[in-house]
C-alpha cells in the first residue's frame, strides 16, 4: 500500500504544481471534523427528539466539529424541526435512486429533503450485506442524491477474510472508483467518504489508528488521481467501527482521518458528545 500510494503521488505530481505550495494548501484546518451518528433502527420519534435536545444543550463547546444524526426514516421529520437553533444536522440512511415510482418501501431523495435531511448515508455495509446493495446501486444513488442536493456519505470497506487475503485497498479502491463513476469534480467536492471496515462495525474490535489511517491515506490519493489535489484535499473521509470515547481521540488525530460515523455510541449524547470532544 505504502509503495502504491507514494507511486500514485509521485504520478500525479508531475502533473500537478510545485509540491511546496501544494504540502501549504495541506493544511488540516481546511477539513472541518464531521461527527456523524448512524442511529439505525433505534430511536422513535420521542426519543429521537430529546436525544438531539440532549445532545444540543451539551454542544456548547463543539462549535469546531460538525455535528449530524441520522435518525430512521420515521423520525426524519420531528428529528429536522427539534435541530432548530442548534448546530446539529440531519440526515437520512439511505435513498432511493430514483424520485418517484411503484417501489414499495423506499424513500426517495425528494421526500427526503422535504423532510428538511441534508445529508444521506449511502452504501453502508448492512445495506450491502443484508440488502443487496451493489456497488452500481451505490453510484446510482450517489448521483441521484447529488442531484437532489443532498450530502452523501459514501460507505466503504473491506470483511475480515478480505483484509486478511491482504485485499483491504483493492477492495476499498474498487468501491471508491465504482462509487464515483460519471461524477464530476464539482459534485465530488460534496461528498464524504467513511471508511468502514465491516469487522469493526458493531463487533467492538476498531481498526487501529495506524490501519485506519493507512486505508484513508490510500482513499485520499486515489481521489487525487481521479479529481486532483485540491479535491483531494478538501474531501472528508469519516473512520467507522466501533469508534467509542475511549478510541476516539486516537483515531481523529490521524492526519487523513476528518471524523467519524458512529453506530452504538452515538445513541447516547454523553458518548456521541464525548467522542465529538475528541475531535476538537
Ligand atoms: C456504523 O454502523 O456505521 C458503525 C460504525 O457502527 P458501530 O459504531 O456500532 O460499530
Amino acid at each position: 500500500l505504502f509503495c502504491w500510494t507514494i507511486q500514485s503521488f509521485l504520478h500525479s505530481a508531475e502533473k500537478k504544481p510545485p509540491l511546496l505550495p501544494r504540502l501549504f494548501s495541506h493544511a488540516r484546518g481546511m477539513r472541518k471534523k464531521l461527527i456523524a451518528g448512524n442511529w439505525k433502527m433505534f430511536k422513535k420519534i420521542g426519543e429521537a427528539q430529546s436525544l438531539i435536545k440532549e445532545i444540543a444543550q451539551g454542544a456548547g463547546d463543539l462549535g469546531g466539529v460538525e455535528l449530524l444524526v441520522c435518525p430512521p426514516y420515521t423520525a426524519l421529520n420531528a428529528a429536522s424541526e427539534a435541530r432548530k437553533g442548534t448546530q446539529i444536522k440531519v440526515g437520512a440512511q439511505d435513498l432511493h435512486w430514483e424520485e418517484q415510482g411503484a417501489f414499495t418501501g423506499k424513500i426517495s431523495w425528494d421526500m427526503i429533503r422535504d423532510t428538511g435531511a441534508e445529508y444521506v448515508i449511502i452504501g453502508h455495509s448492512e445495506q450491502r450485506s443484508y440488502f443487496h446493495e451493489t456497488d452500481d446501486t451505490v453510484n446510482k444513488k450517489t448521483k441521484t442524491a447529488l442531484k437532489g442536493g443532498l450530502v452523501p456519505v459514501i460507505c466503504v470497506g473491506e470483511t475480515l477474510a478480505e483484509r486478511d487475503g491482504n485485499r483491504t485497498m483493492d477492495v476499498v479502491s474498487t468501491q471508491t472508483k465504482k462509487a464515483f463513476e460519471g461524477i464530476t469534480k464539482e459534485d465530488a467536492t460534496k461528498c464524504v467518504i467513511a471508511y468502514e471496515p465491516v469487522w469493526a462495525i458493531g463487533t467492538g474490535r476498531n481498526a487501529t489508528p495506524e490501519q485506519a489511517q493507512e486505508v484513508h491515506a490510500g482513499i485520499r490519493a486515489l481521489i487525487q488521481s481521479l479529481y486532483d489535489a485540491s479535491v483531494a484535499e478538501g474531501m472528508r473521509i469519516l473512520y467507522g467501527g466501533s469508534m467509542k470515547p475511549d478510541n476516539a481521540k486516537s483515531l481523529l488525530t490521524q492526519k487523513d482521518i476528518d471524523g467519524g460515523l458512529i453506530g452504538g455510541a452515538s445513541l447516547k449524547a454523553d458518548s456521541f458528545l464525548a467522542i465529538a470532544r475528541a475531535g476538537l
